[in-house]
């Protein structure tokens, strides 16, 4: 599984530790892979990965195997909060440790506003890496808690997100660690991939009318892209669902650029939304997860403060419990079908729960 990254300017590298970027200073992709037949004896998300040289037996804590449960009107609710560190950063984190430790590192670095920091740090400790995980102020106190328990060291960074990414990144280049990115580091998006495939296989091998995803970094929008991408590939499916992104209204960079027909998002002044997790002013992938929404044929949606805490508190009633990020896909469901949005309107409709109502409240 091991492959090399590619640049857009037609430089390749074989993975080592203290790759992250092109030396033209471009992001790093992978190509597409091929679709392997899920294995039957693994019930994780490992079952549909080529992982023959990554050490993931080690530190697998069966991540993947979500619930998908069908609600009302065609939508299912896929329950990512059921992961084991309480996110879908898991997907993506145990790649990324996988890969480290396949690389030999025995340090790491990795920023996050709380859910990919919690999930890396307990990766890293079960394989035995020291971690070191920056975050911005304001990153809730239960997330730090969750981090600082699995014995990584906390670095709190004043300002922006893209000011803790800059500190990583420095820390990086100063030590020499592996960077476990869920930006930088495609292989993150090998790990978020298999959101598509299990979605693919619980419903049947039926493709879904529309997928909802929350965005920010774009970690979910690309990796179920990427998924279904795949399965187009190998000419299982003949179509891609379609990709409804959700943003906060407090910052969309990215539906802001969709708005106005651009391929590239423009930074933005943040407000200070309750969806701190996908708070993201200047997406580094901007463009990548604008071509994939477009490849779907679907589109952008924001939603305001009051619609995050109306659907919040209607997952709870459901006995549904997640952070306030974790309710913006749900909230965005309710929109379109206020608006009788032909999104939203047959099935099946998929939304993810991203994380637990434990790690952080409104
Ligand atoms: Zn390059």
């Amino acid at each position: 599984m091991i492959v090399p990254y590619e640049c857009r300017c037609g430089s390749s590298y074989a993975p080592t530790a203290d790759r992250w970027r092109c030396d033209c200073g471009g992001l790093l992709d992978l190509p597409l892979g091929a679709v392997r037949w899920p294995r039957a004896e693994v019930r994780s998300m490992w079952r549909y990965l080529d992982a023959g040289d990554l050490p993931w037996r080690d530190i697998t804590l069966g991540e993947g195997d979500t619930p998908l449960i069908e609600e009302d009107g065609g939508l299912h609710l896929k329950l990512e909060f059921a992961s084991p560190t309480g996110s879908f950063k898991d997907r993506g984190a145990v790649v990324l440790v996988a890969l480290a430790g396949a690389l030999n590192a025995s340090r790491l670095v990795a920023d996050s506003s709380g859910n990919a920091g919690t999930a890396v740090a307990a990766y890293a400790a079960r394989a035995g890496i020291a971690a070191e995980i920056f975050v911005p102020a304001g990153t809730s106190e239960k997330k730090l808690h969750q981090i600082r328990g699995h014995g990584a060291e906390v670095t709190v960074v004043e300002g922006s997100r893209e000011d803790t990414a800059a500190a990583a990144a420095a820390r990086v280049e100063e030590s020499g660690a592996f960077y476990a990115s869920h930006v930088y580091n495609p292989y993150f998006h090998e790990g978020t991939k298999t959101y598509a495939l299990e979605i693919f296989e619980q419903l049947g091998g039926a493709v879904p009318a529309t997928l909802v995803l929350p965005a920010g970094n774009g970690t979910l929008v690309l990796g179920a892209h990427r998924g279904f991408a795949e399965l187009r590939a190998a000419g299982l499916i003949d179509r891609i669902p379609r990709i409804v992104a959700v943003q906060s209204e407090l910052c969309a960079p990215l539906a802001e650029a969709w708005t106005a027909g651009r391929d590239e998002p423009e930074p933005v002044r943040p407000g200070r939304t309750v969806a701190e997790g996908i708070a993201i002013a200047d997406p580094a992938r901007g463009s990548r997860i604008l071509a994939a929404v477009e490849d779907s044929r679907g589109t952008f949606v924001t939603v305001g403060e009051d619609e995050i805490a109306e659907a919040h508190a209607a997952l709870a009633a459901r006995g549904l419990w997640v952070e306030p990020t974790g309710a913006v896909s749900y909230a965005a469901v309710r929109r379109l079908r206020a608006e009788d949005s032909p999104l939203v309107i047959g099935g099946p409709i998929v939304a993810p729960l991203c994380g637990s109502g434990l790690k952080a409240s409104l």
